[in-house]
This record gives structure tokens, sequence and C-alpha cells, in this order.
């Protein structure tokens, strides 16, 4: 494709974090980001060129965002697929394209896509009803998770089975459709972020260490205590996936990582993502700069990282801490300008370069 020229809008379906984000991204490349959102006074519009507030499932109002934009992107998985398809039928070009979108909105979707592709994933089965789950429990054993099929985010929709007798309230609780999982021991759970560019070119970031608090993203870390075999695999995984689904964009891949240094795929992202917020500071070129020049059809920047890195979520009121974060040298402080700190609610995060380990350096005494 043509690139986009500097000047050109970007749309950005979504309001939140990732979209501020990316529409800063946008604006340092001399793109205009403009944001459609049902949300008024959203974190991303107070940074972008225009917003359009609006239902997603506006018709008029989508058409109107098609005409002004040279391309949209999506923040958030979970878009409408009837506001893909109306985006489409006028005249937009969607980068990731809407069959990635469907894909990862839907656990049983996106795990049974895996799978054809050859890729791991922890045993699963479809649960659309109880006697489904009294059915699928002996297979996949306990303990077992049970999810939502749809709208599952930050560990919300889901729930532990530990026995037979917890199976009934699980299902009552969560209700269908859902998902059973077998519960993976893992060692660590891991991320790689990666790029395909609209010339079909791809780069990666190294993988990254993910830990979670309460099903939530606390911290992330570079580099991941795993071998280049480790590493090597996560990116072949990823370019299989790109590849299958013509994708355009940033696209993410959450992973455990197990004992024998097997990966098992946990679930995708087709968008820019949490665990790779370390690289705004931490890498030659952030995830949200890499996504705004593939959809764009510039080329990929180099996804290099010179240092080890941390990345912190600050989360409710650990964002009340930002006066000490800011006179703490080198900690970069994000603040996403959300209006009330909820319980659970990701409010800004920090990023710290860490000095690298010190060389080995032989005493010859
Ligand atoms: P998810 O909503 O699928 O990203 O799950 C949120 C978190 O729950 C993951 O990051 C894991 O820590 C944990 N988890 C989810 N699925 C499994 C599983 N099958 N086995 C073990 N832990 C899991």
């Amino acid at each position: 494709m043509t690139p986009l020229p500097p000047g050109s809008a970007i749309g950005i379906l979504g309001g939140g974090q990732l979209g501020r984000m990316l529409a800063m991204a946008a604006a340092q490349l001399g793109f205009d980001a403009h944001i459609f959102t049902d949300e008024e006074d959203s974190p991303a519009s107070r940074v972008a060129a225009r917003t359009i507030v609006a239902d997603y499932r506006d018709r008029a109002a989508l058409q109107a965002f098609a005409q002004s934009v040279g391309v949209v992107t999506s923040e958030f998985e979970n878009v409408p697929a009837e506001t893909a398809a109306a985006l489409v039928a006028a005249g937009a070009r969607v980068a990731p394209n809407p069959e990635a979108l469907a894909i990862a909105q839907d656990r049983l979707s996106e795990k049974t896509f895996f799978n054809d592709l050859g890729i791991a994933t922890a045993p699963f089965a479809a649960i659309d009803s109880d006697a489904d789950l009294s059915m699928a429990l002996p297979r996949i054993g306990f303990p077992a998770i049970l999810k939502t099929r749809r709208l599952g985010y930050d560990g919300q929709g889901q729930v532990r089975i530990r026995s037979a007798e917890d199976a009934k309230d699980a299902y009552a609780q969560l209700g269908a459709p859902g998902l059973l999982e077998g519960f993976c021991r893992f060692d660590r759970e891991v991320s790689v972020i990666a790029a395909r560019g609209a010339d079909g070119a791809i780069a990666a970031y190294e993988l990254c260490e993910n830990e979670h608090g309460g099903g939530i993203l606390s911290r992330t870390t570079l580099p991941a205590p795993c071998g280049p075999e480790v590493e090597a695999e996560a990116r072949a995984i990823v370019e299989r996936v790109m590849q299958r689904l013509d994708y355009v964009g940033v696209l993410t891949i959450e992973f455990f990582l197990m004992q024998d240094g097997g990966l098992i795929a946990n679930e995708m992202a087709p968008r820019v993502h949490n665990s790779g917020h370390w690289t705004i500071e931490g890498a030659s070129t952030s995830q949200f700069e890499q996504h705004v020049r593939a959809i764009a059809g510039w080329p990929l920047g180099s996804t290099t990282r010179p240092f080890p890195v941390e990345m912190i979520n600050l989360i409710g009121d650990a964002a009340d801490n930002w006066e000490a974060l800011a006179r703490e040298p080198g900690a970069h402080l994000h603040l996403y300008g959300k209006r009330d700190a909820r319980k659970g609610r990701k409010m800004g995060h920090v990023t710290r370069l860490l000095p690298p380990p010190t060389p080995y350096e032989p005493d010859y005494g």
C-alpha cells in the first residue's frame, strides 16, 4: 500500500489508556488521531485531534468516522462485529482485519485457532449447559477453570473449580456460553509482542515476563529468564499467527511457560498490550509507534532493547504516589488522566531502565 502521509488521520476505536498512548504516538509521527468512543471525556480524547462520542452501533456516526480517517484501528478487541462490518462497508481500511478481532473475542474460537495452527493450549471444552460441564470435568480434570467465552478481562469472568461440588456454583455464577480449561501449573507467565507491516515484514520484541495480582498485570520485566530456544519458539508462533491472519499491526500472545520449557498459548490480543508499555522508554521503537507505523503502511522500527527494564502498573490508589515517583531519578511516570481511581482500575504505570548486569571480570591476581 502507499504509505499514509503525515497529516493524515488515524482512527482509533476506543478511548482508554491504550488509545491515549496510540494517539500520542500518532501525533509524534505527524498524524492526527481521531477517537471513536461511547464514553464522554475519555483518556484518549483528551490527547486526540478529534473525538466522536457515539454508540459503537451508530451507523451514521461510523460512516462519518470512516470517511474522516485514512485507516481505522482499535484499542480493544471487543469491537462489535457489526461495527467493524459497518466501517468496512463505509470504505474504511480496518487494521488489524475484522477476522483477527472476531477470533480474539471468543475464547473458544481463539483456542481452536491456536490448535489448528499446531500451537499448544490448555485442554478445553465448550460449556453451554450444566450437563456439558459435568461431562467435560472428568476429561479436563481438577483443578479446572471455567471462563466466560466472551468479554472476560483482567481475571474477570472466571472461576476456579477444585472439585465436583464447586462445579454447580461455578456454572451458576458464570452461566453459558463458557469454556472449561485445564489448570496449567506453569513456571512463569510470558508474552510476546510483535508487529507485521502492510508489506508482510515482521518485527518481534523479546519475551516479557509478567506477574499478576488478583488477575491483573502488576509487573513486567525483561529480559525474561528463558533461553534462546523459548524466545525462538515464541517468535515462530507469533509469526505463524500473523501470517495466517494476513495481520497488519501489533499483536500480543500471552503464554504459560512450563517447567520443561514448553509454551502454552493462553490468549492473544489483536492490539497493543499492557505488557508492552515498557517499550516506550525501553525499546528503540515503542509498541504504540510500531502499531501506527504498521497500519499506516510505514516501515517497522527497530525492536532493540538496550537495558534490562521493569514496568509496574499503578492500580487504584497506587497512582496517588505520583509525587514520590516524579521525584525518583530514572522513573518514567505515565498517568492516564482517569478521573476516579476505582479499586482494580489501571491509573498509570512506571517504567525503570535498570543498570545492565556488571560484566564478569576475571581476577588474574
Ligand atoms: P485470562 O483471563 O485467560 O488472561 O486469565 C487471567 C489469569 O488467570 C492468567 O494470567 C493466569 O494467571 C490465570 N489463568 C488463566 N487460565 C489459566 C489456566 N488454564 N491455568 C492456570 N492459570 C490460568
